[in-house]
């Protein structure tokens, strides 16, 4: 895998859709763009292939306005899996997932390891403005933006596309962590790919970010967003029978249970019905791996109930998913401290766990 890194538009670019790039561009390929401010602002689409919103929201944004005007700032437009977007796929097989191959990734280095290493360099010493990485997820979820580090500009940066902001740090490799060590960074998720509201949000915040000046170094006011964290992943017991709806299966879930997708829901809500007395059928896993199933369900009246507040995430009602991956994420919402005179980067975390 190699990167081009062109210092123009090839012709006629802007009129392709994802699945036609791969026609006209050798493979990934940074394109740099020269606009009034110098320090440019660093827009990467299509990592994932099937992911097609941040590519969209470019060509409109080139298209339009800014086939006539010039840029107010430098743009460095990074279009990241043309082979996985031509079959539509996130990523082909036999290739590494795009957005685990950069700086800090904890797999085994491949030549796309150092190829991103190599573009990450090179967009650092450009001292840019800002990133973003654009994608786009599965079933029923708000557009949101993600950070990786709790820093005042890249919640302003992250708080203009969303009110919900979601930190994580794991899974590690990914861009806006690489590139959030010299910039801030963030991520967006603008819904299922080919929504014409997705791409509309992010062409409309891209064009905000160009024009902007600078970030604030203070901290966003408490109020003007949902700060949110990952902390555990939710699996089905492997040697438990389930569905979902209605069934004699020992576990057995709404059949609509992803309606609870970024929904704040409270103790005491019931997740499941649970015909097994020995043990939770629901595991809880922390980001470290560890087992804290005891900290978020009891069983009650053959019902798993939830034990703290949470907002679950990536719900799924398919059953092969579930078996596979999990049934879900749980978030929990972090507190930014309004921030006193010369004290702004006290940041209130979640509580401990008991
Ligand atoms: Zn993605």
């Amino acid at each position: 895998m190699q990167v081009d890194i062109l210092d123009h538009l090839p012709a006629g670019l802007l009129e392709h859709p994802a699945h036609h790039l791969a026609r006209h561009l050798n493979g990934p390929t940074l394109i740099h763009l020269p606009g009034r401010r110098p320090e440019p602002l660093f827009v990467s689409v299509i990592q994932h292939g099937n992911e097609i919103s941040g590519w969209d929201a470019v060509r409109r944004l080139l298209a339009g306005r800014y086939g006539r005007d010039p840029l107010p700032r430098s743009l460095a437009l990074f279009i990241g899996n043309v082979e996985a977007a031509a079959e539509r796929k996130r990523r082909l097989d036999g290739q590494p997932d795009m957005n685990r191959c950069w700086p800090g990734s904890h797999d085994a280095a491949t030549p796309w390891h150092a190829e991103l290493a190599r573009i990450t360099e090179h967009i650092r010493r450009l001292k840019p403005f800002a990133s973003i990485d654009i994608h786009n997820n599965t079933g029923e979820n708000p557009h949101y933006s993600a950070v990786n580090a709790i820093e005042p500009e890249r919640l302003n940066l992250a708080s203009r596309f969303s009110r919900t902001v979601i930190f994580f740090t794991e899974p590690a490799g990914v861009q806006s962590m690489a590139f959030g060590k010299f910039c801030p960074a963030v991520t967006l998720e603008c819904g299922q790919p080919g929504k014409r509201g997705g791409t509309d949000h992010a062409m409309a915040y891209l064009e905000n970010v160009l024009n902007m000046d600078g970030l604030s170094q203070r901290y966003p006011n408490p109020e003007d967003l949902d700060l949110f964290q990952v902390t555990t992943t939710v699996q089905v017991d492997s040697d438990c029978s389930f569905s979902f709806g209605e069934s004699d299966a020992e576990l057995v879930l709404d059949a609509h249970i992803d309606r609870l997708n970024f929904t704040e829901v409270p103790p005491g809500t019931a997740m499941a019905r649970h015909n097994r007395a020995d043990r939770s059928l629901l595991v809880a896993i922390d980001t470290d791996g560890h087992d804290c199933t005891r900290d978020w369900f009891r069983i009650e009246d053959g019902r798993v109930v939830l034990r703290r507040p949470a907002m679950p995430a990536m719900l799924s009602t398919h059953a092969e998913v579930v078996r596979q991956d999990c049934l879900c994420y749980l978030m929990e919402r972090m507190r930014i401290r309004r921030p006193a005179p010369y004290a702004d980067r006290h940041v209130e975390l979640p509580e401990a766990r008991p």
